[in-house]
């Protein structure tokens, strides 16, 4: 896999050669491929889907379902009615939050997290506790930034009905041992919800392997468009939920006193969904299999190995996160003393482009002792010349933020 030759896929970062552009973790650039699918569908194919029973609405609906296809292909199920369509990975999440709270939690459940969560895994089920008068507690991580394997053992003992967890940290870039984790979890009962929006962009992905019940992805963060992200269950579970959004299209018969529901994926899909953005989604997804997401993984791999070693030579320099292969190319740091938003505008002048900020996890931020970092992210299509050019950018800001550097 060379990435030189990927980027001539990518317009964006083929029309600005000098652009350093480090933040996929917060949404990834588009392949032609993905652009030009979601142009040829609405200019050739479009009319609402499951509705008109006219051509046009026919090709559109089998070209929805045909990515759901794919998309199912893609994270590891044989069953592409498993796979909802979602708008992204929050949307996902706060469906699960909901309808497995409706259905599964009631007062002193114990709902489990991770101190590492994004908020998108956090607050939905804070906020699905509360309603139900549940418990939430989070699963420590230890000082190099991996979950702690005694506290998540002791957690399990009080018997959670729901373990929540992310596949890979979008801070630390650490990648947790879901398959293990799940197996353990599911063994003690509870049900388990993986935060794949850093995962399946990433890392070879098979939800039937990795063995929990729920998988939310990220559409944006893994080439897609923005609007369409694909929201994996088990069918048996997702059988016995409830609706989270409710109205046309995910009904089965509807009076002015009740209403039936349709049979899943269709009863969490109501209203319009974006099978336009589901139509780009699947072409992102082809684009990636056909890079091959080993592929992908290991190069990953080895910027991030390569930014480790070169950012451990830059003096003051604090790098947080785990070193060993269950690391991601996500290295997020801080000048102790310099605001990491002075650092990522620094940056921005070389032509750098990181995010700077709690990047939505402040429990983790404070865990770290830190109110912010900046965070540099790699994808397929970066390369080692960029990684060093981060490196002699944060060299030069060593210099400049000198006097600030506590
Ligand atoms: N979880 C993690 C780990 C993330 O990094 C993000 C995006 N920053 C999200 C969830 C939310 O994803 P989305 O933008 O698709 O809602």
């Amino acid at each position: 896999m060379d990435p030189r030759e990927l980027r001539r896929d990518f317009p964006l970062l083929e029309a600005q050669p000098d652009l350093v552009f480090l933040d996929s973790a917060a949404s990834a650039q588009k392949p032609r491929a993905v652009t030009e699918a979601l142009t040829r569908f609405y200019e050739t194919a479009y009319a609402n889907v499951h509705r008109g029973s006219y051509p046009l609405s026919e090709a559109a609906t089998e070209a929805f379902e045909d990515a759901r296809r794919t998309l199912a292909e893609f994270l590891g199920t044989p069953d592409p009615e498993e796979v909802v369509f979602v708008r992204n990975a929050t949307e996902g999440l706060n469906l699960l939050a909901h309808s497995l709270s409706e259905r599964f939690l009631g007062p002193g459940d114990l709902v489990v997290v991770t101190e590492m969560e994004h908020h998108a895994n956090l607050v939905p089920w804070q906020q699905a506790a509360r309603r139900k008068g549940a418990r939430i507690r989070a699963v420590p991580i230890t000082d190099e930034g991996r979950l702690d394997p005694a506290a998540f053992e002791r957690l399990l003992a009080e018997e959670p009905r729901i373990v929540a967890l992310t596949h890979m940290s979008n801070v630390l870039g650490t990648v947790n041992p879901v398959a293990d984790l799940a197996e353990r979890a599911r063994a003690a009962g509870a049900i388990v919800v993986v935060d794949g929006a850093q995962g399946a962009p990433h890392l070879p992905v098979n939800v039937r392997a990795l063995g929990a019940d729920f998988y939310a992805t990220s559409g944006h963060k893994m080439l897609g468009p923005t609007g369409a992200s694909a929201l994996w269950g088990r069918r048996a579970l997702w059988e016995e939920l409830p609706p989270f959004l409710t109205g046309g299209g995910m009904i089965e018969r509807v009076t002015i006193e009740e209403s039936t529901f349709a049979p899943p994926p269709t009863r969490f899909e109501a209203g319009t969904p974006p099978f336009a953005e589901a139509v780009g989604l699947a072409a992102a997804a082809r684009y990636l299999a056909a890079v091959g997401m080993e592929n992908v993984w290991r190069h990953d791999r080895a910027l991030v190995e390569r930014a480790l070693a070169a950012l451990a030579e830059v003096p003051d320099l604090k790098v947080f996160g785990p070193t060993g292969p269950d690391r991601g190319g996500v290295v997020s740091f801080v000048f102790p003393g310099v605001h990491a938003h002075d650092l990522a505008t620094f940056l921005a002048q070389k032509g750098v482009a990181v995010r700077s900020g709690h990047h939505c996890a402040q429990p983790l931020h404070r865990r770290l002792g830190v109110a912010a970092t900046a965070r540099a992210s790699f994808y397929l299509y970066n390369t080692e010349e960029e990684v060093d050019r981060l490196a002699e950018a944060l060299r030069e800001a060593r210099r400049f933020f000198a006097t600030w550097i506590e």
